[in-house]
């Protein structure tokens, strides 16, 4: 992979003045515990003509999880000072070729405890959202669901276990995807290993309608409170889908829902509403205008 930050912002420590830093030279110590442990934590920010979506939402889940994991968390008015050099300073962000959304940034904001006996720190960087995201917003991706090894519900009181938290440890999740791909997939979805319960995408919440005529649809979701990450954009696309009357539910999700479903999606900040075109590669049909009503739910576009 290919260093993508466009323009980067160091706030050490982590109430300090933001700072624009090149985003290519090195800033971060060897011993920085967020490198030598992935101790730390992040959020991942859409940013469409400069308007960071959901801020107040990644800025609660940041504070969450900070708490948690025993870190301070930047004010949301340093995140926002850093988030506004750090846009001042990109280039013009990229455009969804299949549906000019607007100009379009990713923003990913982290907190490290920093070197041993330091202080923890916060950065930002800004990229432009790459091509392949588009080519998944429009065609979908292909999902392989992938045992966890246990109930993450088990781990919701145990906090030690940071439950719910975003933390910078996401190698297993990167295993997860990679492992999907070397199989001929395109993503990961986690199912518990008992009785196979949908969790979560590696990197993304899993939503999934039912349609019957002459019905609003109803939306679907694996219980978020429970020991899997809660999504801001699922939660988004479900306060809006209330507004418009339709039914909204919270799991258990179990892989024959996802079969039997009239659209499957993996819904994250940046990527927004992915279709799911097939699950251990048994097709799963895909429902555009659907996507589309979500996709405008996630943006504020839609008119309720
Ligand atoms: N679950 C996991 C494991 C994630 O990594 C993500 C996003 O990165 C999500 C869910 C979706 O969260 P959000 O919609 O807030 O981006």
């Amino acid at each position: 992979m290919t260093p993508t930050a466009s323009s980067a912002v160091v706030l050490s420590p982590v109430t300090g003045t933001p700072r624009l830093v090149d985003p290519l030279a090195p800033h971060v110590g060897l011993e920085d515990q967020g490198l030598t442990r992935g101790d730390g934590v992040f959020e991942t920010l859409h940013v469409l003509d400069g308007d960071p979506y959901k801020f107040d939402a990644h800025h609660a889940r940041l504070c969450a999880s900070a708490r948690t994991s025993g870190l301070p968390a930047p004010s949301a008015q340093l995140c926002r000072e850093a988030l506004a050099l750090g846009l001042d300073a990109a280039p013009p962000g990229s455009r969804d070729p299949f549906r000019d959304l607007g100009a379009e940034h990713s923003v990913k904001l982290s907190v490290s405890r920093g070197v041993p006996g330091g202080q923890p720190w916060a950065w930002l960087t800004v990229a432009p959202v790459p091509e392949q995201t588009f080519a998944a917003r429009r065609g979908g991706v292909s999902v392989l669901l992938l045992e966890r090894g246990h109930d993450p519900a088990e781990d919701s009181d145990l906090p030690w276990l940071l439950p719910g938290v975003k933390t910078l440890s996401y190698a297993v999740n990167m295993a997860a995807v990679r492992h999907a791909r070397s199989h001929g997939a395109q993503d990961a979805i986690f199912t518990t290993s008992t009785d196979h319960r949908i969790l979560e995408g590696a990197t993304s919440s899993v939503v999934c309608a039912r349609t019957a005529a002459d019905a609003p649809p109803t939306l679907l979701t694996p219980e978020p409170s429970r020991g899997i990450l809660p999504g801001t954009s699922q939660a988004r696309i479900f306060d809006a889908a209330r507004r418009h009357g339709w039914a909204v539910d919270y799991g258990p999700l179990y892989p024959q829902d996802l079969l039997t479903a009239s659209a499957v999606w993996l819904t994250s900040s940046v990527r927004l509403a992915v279709p799911v075109t097939a699950v251990d590669g048994r097709p799963v049909p895909t429902d555009p205008a659907l996507t589309r009503s979500l996709t405008d739910f996630l943006l504020g576009r839609d008119s309720a």
